[in-house]
């Protein structure tokens, strides 16, 4: 099938990152300054913001970053958290604990189970999701993921997400109409080589059919696409400005869908895997002030992957949504979980990251959407017909 980003990534996008790299390297402190006075950020203004001249203006770019999420988001930082239902993979990523090679016990949840975990998840007040599964067809059907979807609803979640393998957009359109509000797919990298090293076997090593999720997800109806890359597989540079260029094609072509950010980081991976392109604090912390002020309106997240310190220095700073309590393997919460999908660094309670985020100034939110913000059927296509 013709996709036009990727057609247009193949052919223009692609052989155009190196220059874009090229044109970071070459970036000086004058221009970072001038980026600042130009947001949204342009794509010359983002390439300064990512480059090493930032951390010379590091003080002001952060203060920028701040000023701008306040402005759209008000001085509050929306909480969620991850449900796993499964860890069973038929993929075997390098950097990940429940890839197939791993001879951990395997275990999807049955209903009951995933009833139990989202109430005990409802005692702690959540009301934002994410349903996180490994990549199984043949246990963890669509069907399966969509009783999930109206069960945790039913239980009190108002905005629930998914992480799970990439579908076809008559699967996602199953999801949507079961409630589900927002699929999270990563590209990890969009160096293809690197891709292919990392995504030997399964499906996902199918890096076309991966890189086209979000729009099959948009297409279907999901509301929400949440998009980011594994930051240390690939050079940071190239995968930010390809990132960058991903959202634009998002936020043009499927304009009803809001895309949101998200930073995860490789800090330890089972069998020895190392990052080849580990990325420091302050290149992090660049990274996510750029994505800020080049996409002031996208929701952008941060995973309890980061150490408390770094989380709470980033939290109103570009990021205005966190996870809290974060467990990463399935029954975790309540049944006793097993080997955990990557390691929390911030392991701190769901009180003591809401503290943390009101010593900053800030309020913590559990809600921050409600169906009703949605246009009803018959007004959509109103507000379609209007803009078409
Ligand atoms: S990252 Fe996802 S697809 Fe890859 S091994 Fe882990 S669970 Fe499976």
């Amino acid at each position: 099938m013709k996709n036009f980003f990727y057609e247009t990534w193949a052919g223009h996008v692609a052989p155009n990152l190196g220059r874009a790299v090229e044109k970071i390297g070459q970036a000086k402190r004058e221009d970072v300054l001038s980026a600042l006075n130009n947001i949204p950020a342009t794509q010359d203004g983002f390439l300064a913001l990512l480059s090493s001249a930032a951390d010379e203006a590091l003080e002001k770019v952060e203060q920028a970053a701040r000023g701008i999420t306040e402005q759209r988001f008000g001085r509050t930082v929306n909480l969620y958290i991850p449900l796993y239902l499964s860890n069973a993979c038929v993929n075997d990523c390098a950097y990940c604990w429940f890839g197939r090679s791993n001879p951990a016990p395997r275990r999807a949840l049955t209903l009951e189970e995933v009833e139990r975990e989202a109430a005990c998840l409802r005692l702690e007040g959540y009301k934002n999701l994410l349903l996180v599964s490994g990549e199984d067809p043949a246990h963890v059907k669509v069907e399966y993921l969509a009783d999930c979807v109206r069960l945790v609803k039913k239980a009190g979640f108002v905005f629930v997400g998914l992480e799970a393998r990439a579908l076809r957009t008559d699967e996602y359109r199953i999801l949507a109409e079961a409630g589900l509000d927002s699929v999270t797919v990563y590209q990890e990298t969009y160096d293809p080589a690197i891709y292919a090293q990392v995504h030997k076997t399964g499906p996902k090593k199918d890096y076309r059919l991966r890189m086209e999720t979000p729009d099959r997800a948009a297409e279907a109806g999901i509301r929400n696409v949440a998009m980011g890359v594994l930051l240390g597989l690939g050079d940071m540079r190239f995968d930010a400005v390809a990132l960058a260029a991903h959202v634009k094609h998002m936020q043009k072509k499927h304009w009803r869908t809001a895309v949101s950010i998200s930073f995860p980081r490789i800090h330890a991976a089972p069998g020895g895997f190392a990052a080849a392109h580990p990325v420091a604090d302050n290149e992090l912390v660049r990274l996510i002030a750029a994505m800020r002020l080049a996409f002031p309106d996208s929701t952008l997240t941060l995973s309890t992957r980061e150490a408390p310190a770094l989380r709470d220095r980033l939290f109103g700073m570009g990021i205005n949504q966190v996870s809290a309590g974060s467990k990463t393997s399935p029954g975790a919460y309540s049944l006793g979980g097993g080997e955990e999908q990557f390691p929390v660094v911030d392991n701190r309670t769901p009180a003591q990251v809401m503290e943390a985020i009101r010593e900053k100034g800030l309020e913590w939110v559990m809600k921050d959407w409600d169906v009703n913000m949605w246009p009803a059927p018959a007004e959509k296509e109103l507000v379609d017909g209007n803009n078409t």
